[in-house]
C-alpha cells in the first residue's frame, strides 16, 4: 500500500494526525494480515479539515453546478477503472465476498453518474404571485460544510451516497470513515484526488468516536450526515439539536420477511439466503426475522437449514466464498451473547450457533449461519438488532398477525412480503411500518436513484439516494422580484376589506 493512504487528507495534502497517535486495521478473515496503522485524529485535525473545507466552499459553492457534475463523472470513470482493485482491498479490510464488494463499488459508480446528471436539474419552483408585476421563485443553495460519518459495512457505497449529492449541490465535505474501514475510505478519497477535485473540497479525517464527536461539535460544520448504530445516531442527534445543525441519521434495522402460505417457496429460499446471510448478516437491511405462515413453516425451515449449512464460509477474496467473517472480536462477542440470550429465552437453536471451524478459518472472525425457531414476537432476539448471521423464525397463522409481528419493533428500515396475491401485497405496502417494502424479493438491495431510509428508530425522516437526498443537502431560498415600481404590501394591498 502507498504510505500516503495511511494518512489524513486535508486541504489536498496527505498528513499524519497532529498528535501522532494511530490505530491498527486488520483483515477480519486473516487477522495476521495487518492492513496498516491509521491516524487517530483529534480536535485539532478536525479543525484543520473544517477550515480547509470552509475555504474551498467559497469557490466550489459558487461554481456552476454542471461544472461540478463534470468532476463527479470523472470520479465515476475512475471508480469504474479501479473497480476490481478497490473491491479486492475492501474485501480484505471488511470481509464480505469480492462479488459483494464489487457491487458496493458499482453502487458508488451509479451514484456518481446519477448525481452528475442532477447538477443539471437542482430544480426550484416558480409560482404565481398574489400581486401584479411581481415574480416568485425558490432556488436551491448549498448549505456549506458537511460532516460525513459512516459505518464500515458499505465502505464505499454509503460514503458516496452522502458525498456525491453533497458535492453536486455545492457543499464541501469532511469525511470520517469507520475505524473498521479506514483503508477503503482512503482509497476512495485518492480517487477524488486523482480526478482533480480541488483541494479542500473533500477532506479525510481518520479516527474513532473522538474524531466523529469533534466533527459533530465543530461550530463551522453546517450539516452532519451519519450512518451507523441507533445508539451513536441518537447521541449525534442530541448534539446537532443543541447546536441547531441539520442532521440526517441512517441507523439500525430488524427487518422482517413475511412469507404467506401461497408464496413461491423456491424464490423465498433464494431470498432468505441472500437476505439473512449476505454480508454475514451485517447489513442494516439484513433479513433478521422470518415471519412465516404455519402451513409452510416446516418445509421452509427444513430446506433453509439444508441450504444455509452448505454455504461456503471463508476469506471473501477466494473464488468460491459465499459468506465471509464478521468484522471484529467485539462483533463475535455481541453475536454470541445474543445466541446465549436466544437459548435462555426458550427459542430453539435449529442451526449453527458456533464459531465456524475448518481449513482457512483459524485466523479470522468466522461464525456459522445460525437459525432460531420457536421465536416469539417479544423475545429480545426478535426485537433487537444482532448484526450477524442470525435469523429468528416466528410462526404466524394469518396475514394480519404477520403484520402485527412485523411492526412490533423499534426499527423500520426494510421489509419484505412473499405472496402471489396482489391485493395482500398492496395492503402490505401500506401496512408494514418501514421505509422500504419489497414484494417477492428479500429486504436487501437499493438502487441509486431511489430513496433509501427508514422510519421509527432507523432514521430521522430524511432519505438518501434518488432526488430526495438533495432536499437534505440544499437550503431553499425564496426570491421575490417586484417589478411594479411601487411598494406592494403582501396581505394588505391584495385583500379588500
Ligand atoms: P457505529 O455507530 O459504532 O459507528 C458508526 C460511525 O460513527 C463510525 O465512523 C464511528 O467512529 C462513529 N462514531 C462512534 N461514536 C460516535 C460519536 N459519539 N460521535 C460521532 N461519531 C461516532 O456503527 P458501526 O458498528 O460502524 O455500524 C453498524 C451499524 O450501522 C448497524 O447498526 C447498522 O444497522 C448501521 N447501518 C445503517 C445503515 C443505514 O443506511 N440505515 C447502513 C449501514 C449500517
Amino acid at each position: 500500500m502507498s504510505e500516503a493512504l495511511t494518512k489524513n487528507y486535508i486541504d489536498g495534502i496527505w498528513q499524519e494526525a497532529s498528535a501522532g497517535a494511530t490505530f491498527k486495521d486488520v483483515n477480519p478473515a486473516v487477522n495476521s494480515d495487518v492492513i496498516g496503522n491509521f491516524p487517530e485524529s483529534g480536535v485539532e485535525d478536525v479543525d484543520d479539515a473544517v477550515r480547509a473545507a470552509r475555504k474551498a466552499f467559497r469557490t466550489w459553492g459558487s461554481m456552476p453546478a454542471p461544472a461540478r457534475g463534470d468532476y463527479l463523472r470523472r470520479i465515476g470513470d475512475l471508480l469504474t477503472e479501479r473497480k476490481s482493485e478497490l473491491a479486492f482491498q475492501m474485501t480484505r479490510e471488511m470481509g464480505k465476498p469480492f462479488f459483494e464488494t464489487k457491487g458496493d463499488v458499482q453502487e458508488a459508480i451509479d451514484t456518481a453518474y446519477y448525481a452528475a446528471t442532477e447538477t443539471r436539474r437542482l430544480f426550484g419552483h416558480t409560482v404565481p404571485s398574489e400581486m401584479p408585476n411581481k415574480f416568485n421563485m425558490s432556488i436551491r443553495r448549498p448549505i456549506g460544510v458537511c460532516g460525513v460519518i459512516t459505518a464500515w459495512n458499505f465502505p464505499v457505497a454509503v460514503p458516496t451516497w452522502k458525498m456525491f449529492p453533497a458535492l453536486a449541490a455545492g457543499n464541501t465535505v469532511v469525511f470520517k470513515p469507520s475505524e473498521d474501514a479506514p483503508h477503503s475510505g482512503a482509497l476512495l478519497v485518492k480517487i477524488f484526488e486523482d480526478a482533480g477535485l480541488p483541494s479542500g473540497v473533500v477532506n479525510l479525517v481518520q479516527g474513532s468516536a473522538n474524531a466523529g464527536r469533534a466533527l459533530v461539535e465543530h461550530p463551522d460544520v453546517n450539516a452532519v450526515s451519519f450512518t451507523g448504530s441507533t445508539v451513536t445516531g441518537s447521541k449525534i442527534g442530541e448534539s446537532c439539536g443543541r447546536l441547531h445543525k441539520r442532521f440526517s441519521l441512517e441507523m439500525g434495522g430488524k427487518n422482517p420477511m413475511i412469507v404467506l402460505a401461497d408464496a413461491d417457496l423456491d424464490l423465498v429460499i433464494e431470498g432468505l439466503l441472500w437476505g439473512a446471510f449476505g454480508t454475514t448478516g451485517q447489513r442494516c437491511t439484513a433479513t433478521s426475522r422470518l415471519i412465516v405462515h404455519e402451513d409452510v413453516h416446516d418445509e421452509l425451515v427444513n430446506t433453509l437449514k439444508e441450504r444455509a449449512s452448505a454455504l461456503k464460509i471463508g476469506y471473501g477474496n477466494e473464488d468460491d466464498t459465499e459468506m465471509g467473517p464478521v468484522i471484529n472480536q467485539k462483533a463475535i462477542d455481541k453475536i454470541e451473547s445474543y445466541i446465549a440470550i436466544g437459548k435462555e429465552e426458550g427459542a430453539t437453536l435449529a442451526l449453527g450457533g458456533n464459531r465456524a471451524e475448518g481449513p482457512g478459518l483459524e485466523d479470522g472472525f468466522f461464525l456459522e449461519p445460525t437459525i432460531f425457531t420457536n421465536v416469539t414476537p417479544n423475545m429480545r432476539i426478535a426485537k433487537e438488532e444482532i448484526f450477524g448471521p442470525v435469523l429468528s423464525v416466528i410462526k404466524i397463522s394469518s396475514y394480519e398477525e404477520a403484520v402485527k409481528v412485523a411492526n412490533n419493533i423499534e426499527f423500520g428500515l426494510s421489509s419484505a412480503i412473499y405472496t402471489q396475491d396482489i391485493a395482500t401485497a398492496f395492503r402490505a405496502m401500506h401496512e408494514i411500518e418501514a421505509g422500504i417494502t419489497y414484494v417477492n424479493g428479500p429486504t436487501i438491495g437499493a438502487e441509486a436513484h431511489m430513496p433509501f431510509g427508514g422510519v421509527k428508530g432507523t432514521g430521522n425522516g430524511h432519505r438518501e439516494g434518488g432526488w430526495e437526498v438533495f432536499e437534505f443537502y440544499t437550503e431553499t431560498k425564496t426570491v421575490y422580484v417586484d417589478y411594479s415600481g411601487k411598494l406592494q404590501k403582501a396581505q394588505i394591498d391584495n385583500v379588500e376589506d
